[in-house]
Parts: C-alpha cells; structure tokens; sequence
C-alpha cells in the first residue's frame, strides 16, 4: 500500500473535471492505498474572500467526497487548515526555493492572463501544496493534467532540501489518467471553477442540462462527416459512456448527418444515470452533518500525527531544532 495524497479547493462546486481528473481516482485508490485527501481551504483564501461563503464551501465539499463513494473507514478526509503542522513547514520549503521555479508554472501565468488578480499567496501556492504533499510522505498523488508541473516543483523543492540537509522528504509521483487528464468545459477550454465554463456534480437537474445544450460548438453542416477524437462534445461523452457505447457514438460523428444537439441530449442522459446515486446519498448526508464533523476532527488528528513528525524531521534537519 501506498500512502496517496490529494487536495481539492473549496472554491466553487466541484465538477466533472475534478471527478474523472482526481476524486475518481482518490475512491479507486483508498482501498488498497493509506489515502490522505483533504480539502484545501488555505489555498482556497486567494480566491473566496467570504468567510461564510468558505466555511459553507468547505462543508459542500467534504458532503460532495462522501457522497461520491470516499469512505472515511479507508481513507483519512481533513480540511488543510486543521494541520497547522503545514503551515510551518511551507515555511521552510520558502526559503529554499527559487524565484524562477515559481515565475515558470503555467497553472499562475494562466490566472493572470484571464485578468484574476493576482496576489503573494497565490504566486505562493505551490510551495503551500508541495508542503501539503510533503508534510505526508506522500508517494503517490492523482491529479489531473494541470497539476503535473506543480508536482514537478514539489519534487524539485524536495531534492533541494534533501540535498542541502540530507535525507528528510520522500520523492512523490503524480498519478494522471490518459483519458480524464483534461476535461473541457461548455466553453472547450478546460473545466475549471474559476473560469466559469464548469458542469456541476449536484444541483438541480433542469439547469444543468440547460448548461449543457448551450455548450459552444462550431457551425458545420449536419450533413458533414466528422472526427471524434479530440472534440470535446465527444471527449464529455466518453465520460459516461462504456466502450460499445463510446464506438457507436464515434461511428455516428464519422457517418455524419447528426446535429450537436444529439449528442448533447446522449450526455446529459448518460451524465444523469451516472451521478443518480451519489446524488441520492449525498441527499441523506445533508441530515446528518454532525457526522460529516466528525469524520473531518478524526481525518485532522489522524493526519496532524502523521504530519507533526516530518516537521520535526525537517526543523531538526535545518537546525530549528
Ligand atoms: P480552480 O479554478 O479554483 O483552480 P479547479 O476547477 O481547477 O479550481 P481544483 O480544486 O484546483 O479545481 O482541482 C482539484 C483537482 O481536480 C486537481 O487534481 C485538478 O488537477 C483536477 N482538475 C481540475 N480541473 C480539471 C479538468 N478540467 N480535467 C481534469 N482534472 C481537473
Ligand atoms: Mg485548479
């Protein structure tokens, strides 16, 4: 077993990006893993500047990772901010790493460039999650695509001190999957909370298929045959869809003489069927919150034991103790 360790921010309702780019993958993974998955209020702060509105998005979460299937038996499930232990070791990674490694990730020059405002913490944030992944001896972590250079920076950060003060973090590796790394949202650009082109896990059905009828498509002839591989209304149905399904659907683009408006139907039916029983469960979660508190208090102590030690190894490695 593997200890397996990810994050998600509570900045938004999560969506079929963050399900089929990672919580999919934190649920295939606690059984046979030790999984560490929590909810990244810390890193959340540079982008919700209500406090009421974080404390509510905090408890969306942990509901929405419960009702998905992340069994608080297998895994440990804690909110960031509870392990005051990273906090302190983010601090030490700081101030050994470069200027130029953080000016590099695209994940920060993407905000920028989409006019979000840009602040210390946010420039900041991969050190925050390399101590996250760190502070863990984390081996494993599944992400999607957009993640991948920031482990990368965790995984530099780390040989840095290892190098300097000798043996103290353990190496972790990113966990992709090939066909989920990048799910495109209704406008074809990634999905993403803070780009305002996401589909949502819950909610009401009736908007949801709304959003999806008015995903951007390009104006070719119906008559027109076309390629599925790498069109994103494709891409959204191969989400749902299993393998024979994913073949007719890709045997209807190559004949032609379909309309978007087809496909888009097939998604929300498949999209509907598939997330019914999650949404049924979290509906039940809903009625007993003082549980979901619970299973969030054991996840921080559960992982502030783990974390307490690595800091201890890195203070006593850089002499702070
Ligand atoms: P934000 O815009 O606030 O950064 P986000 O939508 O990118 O939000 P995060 O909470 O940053 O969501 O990411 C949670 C996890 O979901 C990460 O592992 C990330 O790689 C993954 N993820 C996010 N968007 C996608 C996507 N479109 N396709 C696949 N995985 C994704
Ligand atoms: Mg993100």
């Amino acid at each position: 077993p593997k200890r397996v360790l990810s994050g998600i921010q509570p900045t938004g309702r999560p969506h079929w990006g963050n399900y089929f780019g990672a919580i999919r993958q934190y649920i295939q993974l606690q059984d046979e893993n030790d999984g560490f998955y929590f909810i990244a209020d810390l890193h959340a702060l540079t982008s919700v500047r209500d406090a009421a509105q974080l404390r509510q998005n905090v408890m969306d979460i942990a509901l929405d990772l419960l009702a998905l299937g992340l069994d608080p038996k297998q895994a440990t499930l804690f909110v960031q901010s509870h392990v005051p232990e990273v906090s302190e070791l983010c601090w030490i990674l700081l101030s050994g790493t470069p200027m130029g490694l953080l000016q590099r990730c695209v994940a920060y020059k993407e905000k920028v460039d989409k006019g979000i405002p840009a602040d210390a913490g946010l420039f900041t944030y991969p050190v925050l999650q390399a101590a996250d992944i760190l502070a863990y001896d984390s081996q494993l972590v599944p992400v999607g695509a957009d993640q991948v250079q920031h482990i990368e920076v965790c995984r530099d950060i780390a040989g840095r001190f290892n190098h300097q003060y000798g043996e103290t973090f353990v190496m972790p590796k990113a966990n992709v999957l090939d066909d989920s790394a990048k799910v495109p949202g209704t406008d074809g650009e990634k999905m993403s909370k803070s780009y305002d082109n996401t589909l949502p896990l819950f909610g009401e059905v009736k908007p949801i298929r709304k959003q999806i009828m008015r995903i951007t498509t390009d104006s070719r002839p119906m008559e027109e045959p076309k390629e599925p591989a790498g069109h994103h209304l494709f891409q959204l149905y191969s989400l749902f869809a299993d393998s024979g399904q994913r073949d007719e659907m890709a045997a209807m683009y190559r004949r032609g003489g379909f309309g978007y408006g087809e496909v888009k139907k097939a998604i929300a039916e498949a999209s509907e069927a598939y997330f019914a029983d999650a949404r049924a469960r979290r509906v039940d979660l809903e009625k007993n919150l003082d549980y979901v508190g619970e299973v969030l208090q054991a996840g921080a102590e559960r992982a502030r034991s783990v974390a307490a030690e690595v800091l201890l190894r890195a203070q006593q490695a850089s002499g702070l103790k």
